[in-house]
């Protein structure tokens, strides 16, 4: 908790920063409500709960004349954890059924930190005593088999890879078969984002998910999104909610960005929470979310 503080204090959070010196500001005029809905569109809250959240301040602080800091921040925090929601269902489904292990599937566009992500949440699962076998399932891209490898040398777990441009869902396969074989918990299997066609992206995840579910059923789909690309970023998140059920969304680099708005539109607009964050490309920097932490921390 002290990680996500430093990592998303208002000091080195341009969102926070902005929010907070604006309402501390000492008239609260029209000025400063364009402002701060300027402000708020900047940090990716989008059109709507921006809306929702400069009505309600409005509201609640026209009534005290405005220009009370810690008031203000009272109701910004009360806002944003509304905005935020409940930390229903943010926790990971590991358990797969009887004798299998749970199987998380990572899909999400290249470069949004896949990888990385299953390199911190191995990690995270082995700190937790859970044994666990990573699957390349990206096997378009050599360098990202290697990555992973790298990944699970450091954290300690067995990564199953395939050969260069074979099939991703026989490795996810072979990764699956071996959890089985090895009584493991938890198998964590990275994919290829490639963007290329809507129906070349379905047949592909779809495989996949089909064929491991010969063996064990899939837990969790968690879609990877970078906080940074913004309305972009979220465009791409729906083609892959549209053809995969997601179960939950791994938001990154959410380290010294402006842009951790993007949060509310994203549950929004997939229907689906933020279950981990990503705060840098260190192995510790992965947080799960939780709303009252993450709001504390961005107005600290
Ligand atoms: P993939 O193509 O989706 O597997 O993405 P990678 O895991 O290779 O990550 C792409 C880049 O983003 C790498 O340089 C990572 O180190 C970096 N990265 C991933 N997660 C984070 C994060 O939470 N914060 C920051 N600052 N960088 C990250």
């Amino acid at each position: 908790l002290a990680r996500l503080r430093r990592r998303l204090s208002a000091s080195n959070n341009p969102f926070a920063k902005g929010l907070l010196s604006l309402l501390s500001a000492d008239t609260l005029d029209a000025a400063t409500w364009d402002d701060l809905e300027a402000s708020l569109i900047t940090a990716d809250l989008g059109v709507g709960p921006t809306t929702e959240l400069v009505e309600a301040l409005r509201k609640e602080l026209s009534v005290s004349g405005g220009a009370d800091a810690d008031r203000a921040k009272a109701v910004l925090r009360d806002e944003l954890l509304r905005l935020v929601g409940p930390d229903t269902n943010r926790g990971l489904n590991l358990t797969g059924a009887d004798g299998v292990p749970g199987v998380i599937l990572v899909v999400g566009v290249n470069g949004t930190g896949k990888t990385t992500t299953i390199g911190k949440l191995a990690r995270v699962l082995v700190a937790e005593q859970h044994s666990v076998v990573l699957a390349a399932a990206d096997t378009f891209r050599a360098a990202a088999a290697e990555q992973l490898k790298t990944w699970g040398d450091r954290v300690g777990v067995e990564v199953v890879r395939g050969p260069e441009g074979g099939d991703p869902a026989s490795v996810a396969f072979d990764a699956v078969a071996k959890g089985i074989a090895d009584g493991v918990d938890v198998v964590v299997v990275d994919t290829a984002g490639r963007l290329h066609t809507k129906t070349g992206l379905m047949d592909e995840l779809g495989k996949i998910k089909r064929v491991i579910e010969r063996k064990a059923p899939v837990t969790e789909v968690l879609l990877v999104i970078d906080a940074t690309t913004g309305q972009n970023g979220l465009a791409q998140a729906r083609v892959f909610a549209e053809v995969v059920d997601v179960t939950g969304i791994v938001l990154t680099k959410l380290d010294g960005s402006a842009k951790g708005g993007i949060i509310v539109p994203v549950q929004r607009e997939l229907g689906v929470p933020v279950k981990l964050i990503g705060l840098g490309e260190g192995a510790d920097d992965l947080a799960p979310f939780q709303a009252a932490a993450f709001v504390d921390a961005l107005l600290e």
